[in-house]
């Protein structure tokens, strides 16, 4: 099915393929009726879809299955590139492509349709899928009650010594922040990520789920994280501990009283290279379709973008929430001075 490609940029790519019958072909021979995929997402989030676009449309998909090094293959690929559609996560990771020209405007009637304007970019050069808020994973009870509801709490004399928080230089966090910029401005945002990092337990290291674990492990009291890692860890059969850090903490969504919890996407965007832009405009549209969208939502414990799509019952327990609706265009805009605030506070040494 997937192969996992570690050949570098340039080579002939053999492609593994998603579906059908088809054996395994070199690409670069495009003809009608299939569409070439770059994912970051995993397989096992995309194959049971994939299979069912096809099964709707007839149009065959190549699925290229990339962990990390997509950007760079796409650019050393240029025009020559197979890829008409990449998947992947954070608008961090979508805008890195935009503004190395990868990507190309596209218009879709359903897709501005199913889509909230706050999670697509205006000329249509990347569309969200689906949906994750960062939030606060607060200790049950060295955490009282209300004492900690904004992501400006955070950074409040009373939090010192009690935070902990992956690199200020991780994607998540640079969106987070370009978020808060865009909430209280330059200057609020640098005060706040000094006021961070002033709070912090110990220096910033490891993923969102580790964070988790020291809240566990009594190291601090409260972490940011990302939705779905909730999920992660409450269903995680393979590594049972994470069961209990899950069990450790509450889950705060920050800002209910006033612009809301930071929200982010995993998405698609269609590539400037593409050969089959309409079939895959017709995969991002079948994605955003109802029942795609629970199924692509439930399976990484996220949010579909789309309104009115049911949640995955873990998810529903976590309630409802008041997400920030700023645009994530704006986000992705303030995205490189979040990075320079972050560095001017040496927000990890
Ligand atoms: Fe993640």
């Amino acid at each position: 099915m997937y192969k996992k490609m570690n050949d570098r940029p340039g080579r002939k790519i053999i492609f593994g393929l998603a579906l059908g019958a088809m054996s395994l072909t070199a690409v670069g021979s495009a003809t009608a009726g299939e569409v070439n995929l770059y994912s970051e997402r995993q397989p096992f989030l995309l194959d049971p879809l994939l299979k069912a676009f096809t099964k709707e449309t007839g149009i065959k998909v190549r699925m290229v299955y990339l962990e990390k090094g997509m950007l760079e293959r796409l650019k050393a690929e240029g025009a020559n590139s197979p890829a008409d559609l990449i998947l992947t996560s954070d608008i961090g990771n979508l805008n890195n492509h935009v503004n190395a020209g990868l990507l190309q405007p596209s218009k879709s009637a359903l897709l501005s349709k199913n889509i909230p304007p706050q999670y697509r970019h205006p000329d249509g050069l990347w569309y969200g899928l689906t949906t994750r808020a960062r939030i606060i994973y607060a200790h049950k009870t060295r955490v009282k009650p209300g004492e900690v509801k904004t992501y400006e709490d955070l950074a409040k004399p009373n939090m010192k010594g009690r935070v902990c928080v992956r690199s200020g230089k991780h994607m998540y966090n640079i969106s987070l922040l370009a978020s808060i910029i865009a909430a209280n401005g330059e200057a609020a945002a640098t005060k706040w990520a000094k006021g961070l990092k002033a709070n912090l337990a110990r220096r910033p290291q490891g993923n969102d789920r580790a964070q988790v674990k020291a809240v566990f492990h009594g190291e601090c009291d409260v972490a940011l994280g990302n939705t779905y890692y909730m999920g992660k860890m409450v269903t995680n059969e393979k590594s049972p501990e994470q069961k209990k850090w899950a069990a450790s903490v509450n889950l705060i969504f920050p800002n209910q009283a006033d612009r809301g919890t930071h929200v982010n996407i995993s998405g698609a965007g269609i590539t400037k290279a593409a050969k089959n832009k309409a079939n895959a405009i017709k995969l991002v549209e079948f994605l955003s379709g109802d029942a795609a969208q629970k199924i692509y939502a439930e399976d990484n414990f996220e949010y579909p973008v789309k309104a009115g799509v049911a949640l995955h019952p873990l998810v529903a327990l976590w309630g409802k929430f008041k997400a920030d609706d700023v645009f994530l265009s704006k986000i992705a805009e303030n995205r490189k001075m979040a990075t320079r605030i972050m560095d001017k506070v040496r927000f990890n040494n």
